[in-house]
């Protein structure tokens, strides 16, 4: 059989551009040709999908989660963390930075290493771009469920380990701006090509801006876990929420953050610089809405991105055309990927997701594969 496959007939937001009634070509993991071209040209024996009315966006990117299904990344074994990716997968996540939350420094090395022997040709799970870690140089009184024994000073021999064993791999870390010594530690990150996100911070609106001009670009979960803005003391959220080149996580399910919060974050951010994430905890996939600790804290949360579109598309009147860009180019510009993921163009990963027009999860392509978004049971073809 050849490789070769057509998505025809659908609407595709590439993002940067809707194209009506178009079409995308897929050879074997990635996409060929992307426009309106129907059925001309195409190679014999293509399979064709014919999805009328539908729409056809890129696979969506999450740069935030801890797990699913029960699992929590930290300490899990690696055949539950790929039980936790698949339920990601059925949500329309074809790609994701798993996120480890603060933990003692063997724990930490010891869930990078898991995360490094999962193998890359599993089929049914979404492509690990990375790792995200949250913490543990963060603040006491900002914690939210961060484990307090385990938050520590900044050490750089710490992370140079890290960095080392994970081979690279990590790609975002969260600090807290106040913490003394801190703008040394997110240059050194910045040389490492790694993003330094400010969260879970007590740091007021100076301290935050002092921490953006040593480098930090993105606000882990911007407002949660951070001091807010009060009127004469705008305070960490302020700093992050009025610099544009700053890009800032949001979780949208409508708890997380009042319905005109996130519409305060799309009139003050440019579009291009918000990043949609689930901060999944291990209850997504379970349970619907938010998570709270046995103390009753707010913690992570258990809705899907495509969820998180819509609301954002219901409280902020952006059309979805535009509010899609948030989990597809927005976190590919961030990680510089844009050449593999988060934009159908050739040469691209064939990462897809179809949409019917209510904005469902119809179909799903991980590099050119098919699944079926449907129940448990995925139908490669
Ligand atoms: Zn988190």
């Amino acid at each position: 059989m050849s490789g070769f496959k057509l998505i025809k007939n659908c609407d595709v937001l590439t993002p940067l551009r809707v194209i009506r009634n178009g079409s995308i070509l897929i050879q074997d993991e990635s996409i060929q040709r992307v426009g309106q071209f129907g059925d001309s040209g195409i190679p014999p024996g293509t399979r064709v999908f014919n999805f009328r009315n539908k729409l056809a966006v890129p696979g969506f990117i999450d740069i935030h989660l801890h797990g699913a299904e029960g699992i929590e990344f930290t300490d899990s074994s690696p055949e539950s963390i790929v039980t936790a990716l698949k339920t990601h997968l059925r949500n329309g996540t074809t790609s994701l930075l798993p996120s480890l939350m603060t933990a003692s420094h063997e724990q930490v090395l010891n869930t990078i290493k898991i995360f490094l022997d999962i193998e890359k040709d599993i089929p049914d799970i979404p492509e690990i771009i990375g790792i995200n870690l949250e913490g543990p140089y963060i603040s006491k009184e900002k914690r939210g469920v961060q484990r307090t024994q385990f938050i520590r000073r900044p050490s750089l021999t710490e992370m140079k380990e890290y960095i080392r064993v994970s081979k690279g791999s990590i790609k975002i870390v969260t600090v807290a701006p106040e913490i003394e010594g801190i703008s040394d530690f997110i240059r050194f990150l910045t040389e490492q090509d790694i993003i330094p996100s400010a969260g879970h911070t007590n740091a007021d609106f100076e301290q935050t801006q002092k921490a953006i001009e040593s480098g930090v670009m993105l606000a882990t979960h911007l407002f949660n876990a951070m001091r807010g803005i009060a009127h004469r003391e705008p305070g960490a959220a302020g700093a992050l929420l009025l610099n544009d080149e700053v890009y800032a996580e949001v979780v949208a399910d409508g708890i997380h953050l009042h319905p005109s919060i996130l519409s305060l974050i799309a009139k003050a951010k440019p579009l291009e610089k918000i990043i949609l994430v689930t901060d999944a905890t291990k209850f997504y996939g379970i349970r619907k809405g938010a998570s709270y600790s046995k103390e009753g804290k707010l913690f992570g949360s258990n809705t899907e991105l495509g969820l998180a579109l819509k609301h954002m598309t219901q409280f902020t009147g952006i059309p979805f055309e535009r509010i899609v860009r948030t989990v597809t180019i927005n976190p590919a510009k961030l990680l510089k990927i844009e050449n593999k993921k988060g934009l159908l163009k050739r040469g691209n990963d064939a990462d897809i997701v179809i949409l019917d027009k209510e904005l469902n999860i119809k179909d799903i392509f991980v590099k050119g594969k098919r699944f079926s978004p449907s129940g448990n049971i995925f139908s490669s073809a």
